[in-house]
């Protein structure tokens, strides 16, 4: 029987007694997760303040065999950092926030490496003061932690050109669930020296070893940018203006994010704000950003041909280019908004799943019509970072539609079962970004060939045999 005041003595010993948080006021912010859909069970909060402290938590919690869930800045949207405990033993969350600190930045050597702790606008901030750019951006940067990006290898709006987390990271540091530390903040960028197990920790939400440190790749910071709206009929003729603008811009083509009229429709509704710059509502609005690190690149004269030779091949009903700033902030605001607009519209159900490029009208296509054939008042609704074939689907619902959680969850059972039936078939991910973390389990364990579910699962007995780190996630069985 675990004696929990020894363990919280000891944590103490560790970190210090103010960085072991019991009092209910001051730990609710960690355990409830940013859909409020989980509330985590937590013996305790631990923050640590260094790698070496990480270590030695870990390695006490291994002797007593106490869970331990990593917290980073808990935007996750599967409930991957709620705190679980295991076999009645409680379970405690650690949290990274005191480990905030950036550790070196080299423009010359295009890296910066940091702590996992660190929020990811202050990287950001950090890149750009130096002229540099570290191209991640997620609607959530001003509270998600590179540590949390890089266990759920992050996407977002700039992964056409720079790729996702996955390519940003050049070195990692991990305490391993036996409190060993691995000595990995290399700055290579070739290194073929066996298996590159840092790929193994990137997107594996908490489950194999708890991220400390990064190195970080860096690019040139872009000086000259432009931004257009596309009105197009359809996905794929977004598709075909996506190939011109690849054709014309290559890898400048940093954004191409793509809205449906329906969810454009509930943005105005919801939004105060937001403004419309069609005259209607196209059917799809094709959001498009070029940019290129040499100061006044005269991209304009390109874009306009380029848009305007899509117009006139009608593969764009309307084209609009931002004429300044502001303009392009409210082409970008139509875009970022949609979270928001959805949090007041009413219950919904958002899927994240990916398909190839040429299959994500079917997508759409056939997740529409099976979803409204079955369920008339569902209200499917659309958004994707188009160039990467992630097409987010939210379906929403009128506000007083669930009596209770339990008709809430029966009809998202229904919902996984037609969208990932069309994901299956179109031989897609039922998530491109987000990640698995309790919500997806069940779908996970449906969706992946049994070969290769195996092997993860033999992955994470080899790296944590006695199931301590982040447990009950990825994985029903667990
Ligand atoms: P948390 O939520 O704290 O944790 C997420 C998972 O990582 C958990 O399993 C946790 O145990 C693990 N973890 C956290 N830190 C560590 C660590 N140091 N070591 C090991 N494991 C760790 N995601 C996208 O990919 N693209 C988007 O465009 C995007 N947009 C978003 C917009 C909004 C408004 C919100 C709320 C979320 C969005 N997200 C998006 C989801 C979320 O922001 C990302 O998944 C983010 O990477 C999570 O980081 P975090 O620090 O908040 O991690």
């Amino acid at each position: 029987m675990l004696d929990t005041s020894h363990l919280l003595t000891d944590l103490s010993a560790i970190v210090g007694e103010a960085h072991v948080l019991t009092d209910p006021a001051l730990i609710g912010s960690f355990l409830i997760d940013v859909r409020r859909n989980y509330e985590g069970q937590a013996l305790c909060i631990v923050e640590p303040g260094s790698t070496q402290e990480v270590s030695a938590i870990v390695t006490l919690c291994a002797a007593h065999g106490v869970p331990i869930t990593p917290i980073g800045g808990n935007t996750g949207l599967c409930g991957g950092a709620a705190v679980r405990g295991m076999g009645g033993a409680p379970g405690l969350g650690l949290s990274l926030r005191r480990m905030n600190r950036i550790l070196d930045i080299s423009p010359l050597d295009e890296t910066i490496t940091v702590e996992a702790g660190c929020i990811l606008q202050s990287i950001q901030d950090a890149a750009a003061a130096q002229d540099m750019l570290f191209p991640l951006s997620l609607s959530s940067e001003g509270s998600c932690q590179i540590g949390g990006n890089i266990a759920t290898n992050a996407g977002g709006s700039s992964a056409i050109r720079y790729g996702v987390t996955r390519q940003l990271v050049l070195g990692l540091e991990v305490v391993l669930p036996s409190g060993e530390i691995t000595g990995g903040l290399t700055r290579l960028r070739k290194d073929n020296a066996g298996y590159d197990l840092r790929h193994l920790f990137i997107g594996s939400e908490g489950t194999l070893g708890i991220i400390t440190g990064a190195v970080l790749s860096l690019v040139p910071a872009p000086k000259s940018r432009e931004t257009a709206l596309v009105a197009a009929r359809s996905v794929d003729d977004a598709l075909h203006i996506l190939r011109r603008m690849k054709a014309a811009f290559g890898e400048r083509l940093t954004s191409a994010e793509i809205t449906e009229a329906d969810y454009m429709s509930l943005v105005l509704e919801q939004m105060s704000e937001a403004r419309l710059p069609f005259d209607a509502v196209p059917p799809w609005s094709l959001l498009l950003e070029v940019c290129d690190s040499a100061e006044g690149a005269e991209m304009m004269p390109l874009l306009e041909a380029t848009l305007m030779a899509v117009l006139e091949d009608e593969l764009a009903q309307d084209v609009l280019i931002a004429q300044n700033e502001a303009q392009a902030e409210n082409f970008w605001y139509l875009r970022h908004a949609v979270s928001d607009a959805i949090r007041h519209a009413g219950p919904n159900m958002s899927h994240d799943s990916s398909v190839p490029l040429l299959a994500q009208q079917a997508y759409v296509d056939l997740t529409r019509a099976r979803i409204t054939a079955r369920i008339p008042d569902a209200r499917p609704l659309y958004v994707g970072h188009m160039g990467d074939g992630n097409m987010h689907l939210v379906v929403m619902f009128a506000k007083d539609r669930f009596a209770d959680r339990v008709a809430y969850d029966a009809m998202s059972a229904e919902l996984d079962e037609i969208i990932d039936g069309v994901v299956m078939e179109l031989e897609g991910s039922i998530t491109a970004e987000h990640g698995i973390g309790l919500s997806y389990r069940g779908r996970l364990a449906k969706a992946m060939a049994p070969a290769s579910l195996n092997l993860m699962k033999g992955l994470k007995k080899l790296f944590d045999p006695q199931n301590i780190m982040n447990p009950g996630k990825l994985f029903l069985d667990d």
